[in-house]
């Protein structure tokens, strides 16, 4: 296969995804499978001969999308959304096609210079003050461990790079219960470890106490212990709890501590003005992770950090060798500097394109939308014998379940063998219950309507 084929092929792929999501309705939302039905559509080894692409594309017609649980489907509630608006398919088309490598600002300074703008377009858009800046790592999970390695090396007086870590101060991680295991997998490989990650108490509205993190700093310096920071919630995984970001950022400054906040999910919801109090106090933060990959429209991968001074985070990752520097130039950014991989895909190019094609306003409908008829499918679910709304919607997101945990299960599974809608699971306070997020990009009131149909249904 060479370009002037690809030219071929590429229109064939275009026609065949416009079908494909013209298409998705009628097909059920998560791949209705056993373990292993498709590897053993494929042969045991590599083809040693060249293979026809029309072999290639009707094998993958054929096996591929049954195989697939469908993101892009209207009536995806599972999980968070992993939205790709059109705009920004388009743009990852092109990003692919020049296949460029971001890692230094002279390895394509249009891909540095644009990945710039798009920080401070959506430092602004989210309302954040002007004082951060940003990069665009591959995850929410990358972004956290970066904020979690520069807090590491704040606390041991950046000694643990050059030393290792063994003769050191144990270091101590502070966090509620409600953050994403993504806080956990951090303090794990960053050599502080799953016992120093203290899991704070939360309060009856599921956030952490700001004076449980208090009692906890003061204790463990009492016990000499060195406290190295704080990560916060803002919109958790589970139920979509958040911490009280400015209470909780005040007990970490009184204390001298570095906050992350991983707003992964919830930070998208944060161009609508009216959802800001929710993270209140957010630019005291030294971090914020959100992932417009999520709720946005930016097709994964696209997590934003921001960053209210990039420097110690810059000196905790960024590593020079000659064959990196760039001859003349030694103030320019070198975003690779910024993350831990060093190779770094175009992704900004997305962000550019999703926000020009649908317009701030054009993104904030949408998340009104979502929030507005999360709140009718709850209503509906409220009012149906036998269902209990476990958790409100916090934005777009609220559990529910049935009388125990056995029928609550039993009622999940019918759901997504149903294939209509799809849902999954989560578990608060002890019980077994359902989430429903909403978010797709493309669903509508009639896409949500059909949650409480189903659920009537299939109780
Ligand atoms: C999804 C999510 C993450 C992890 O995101 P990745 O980009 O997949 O690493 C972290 N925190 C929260 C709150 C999330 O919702």
């Amino acid at each position: 296969m060479n370009h002037d084929d690809l030219r071929h092929w590429s229109k064939v792929a275009a026609d065949w995804a416009h079908d494909y999501h013209a298409g998705l309705r009628d097909r059920p939302v998560r791949a209705p499978l056993v373990p292993g039905a498709i590897a053993a559509q494929l042969p045991p080894a590599a083809p040693e001969a060249a293979e026809p692409m029309q072999a290639i594309f009707d094998d993958f017609a054929r096996i591929v999308p049954p195989g697939m649980t469908h993101w892009q489907h209207p009536r995806f509630f599972a999980y968070f959304p992993a939205n790709a608006a059109p705009a920004s398919m388009l743009a990852e088309q092109l990003a692919n096609a020049i296949a460029a490598q971001g890692m230094l600002w002279q390895t394509s300074p249009a891909a540095t210079e644009i990945e710039q703008v798009m920080m401070r377009w959506l430092r602004d858009a989210l309302g954040l003050a002007g004082h951060f800046t940003g990069t665009i790592h591959d995850s929410a999970t990358t972004a956290t461990l970066s904020a979690v390695l520069t807090m590491r090396e704040r606390a041991l007086g950046w000694q643990g790079l050059a030393d290792g870590l063994s003769g050191q101060p144990r270091l101590r991680l502070y966090a509620s219960a409600e953050t994403h295991s993504s806080v956990d997998k951090a303090a794990r490989v960053a050599g502080i470890g799953q016992a120093n990650l203290v899991k704070i108490a939360t309060d009856a509205a599921h956030a952490l106490d700001p004076a449980a993190l208090d009692a906890a700093i003061r204790a463990d310096l009492a016990t000499g212990f060195r406290p190295a920071g704080v990560v916060l919630c803002a919109g958790g995984t589970s139920i979509g709890a958040f911490d009280r970001i400015g209470d909780s950022i005040a007990v970490a400054k009184a204390h001298g501590l570095p906050v992350h906040v991983d707003a992964a999910w919830a930070g998208s919801a944060m161009i609508c003005p009216e959802f800001r109090h929710l993270w209140e106090g957010i630019d005291g933060a030294d971090s914020v992770v959100f992932n417009p990959h999520k709720w946005l429209g930016a097709q994964f991968d696209c997590a934003v950090q921001f960053l209210a001074d990039p420097g110690p985070q810059i000196r905790t990752l960024g590593l020079r060798p000659t064959y990196l520097e760039t001859a003349g130039a030694e103030e320019i950014t070198n975003f690779n500097e910024w993350t831990v991989p060093l190779g770094r895909r175009f992704r900004a190019l997305k962000l550019w394109f999703l926000m020009r094609a649908y317009g701030l306003e054009g993104l904030r409908a949408r998340i009104r939308n979502h929030v507005a008829w999360a709140g009718d499918a709850a209503a509906a679910l409220a009012a149906l014998p036998g269902v209990t709304i476990t958790t409100p919607p916090a934005l777009s997101l609220f559990t529910f379940a049935l009388a125990d945990d056995a029928a609550t299960e039993g009622l999940l599974a019918r759901i997504n063998d149903d294939g209509r809608i799809y849902l999954t699971q989560t578990r608060h306070q002890g019980r077994y219950v359902i989430r429903v997020q909403v978010g797709q990009f493309d669903c509508t009131a009639d896409d949500v309507a059909v949650i409480a149909r189903v659920v009537a249904e299939l109780r």
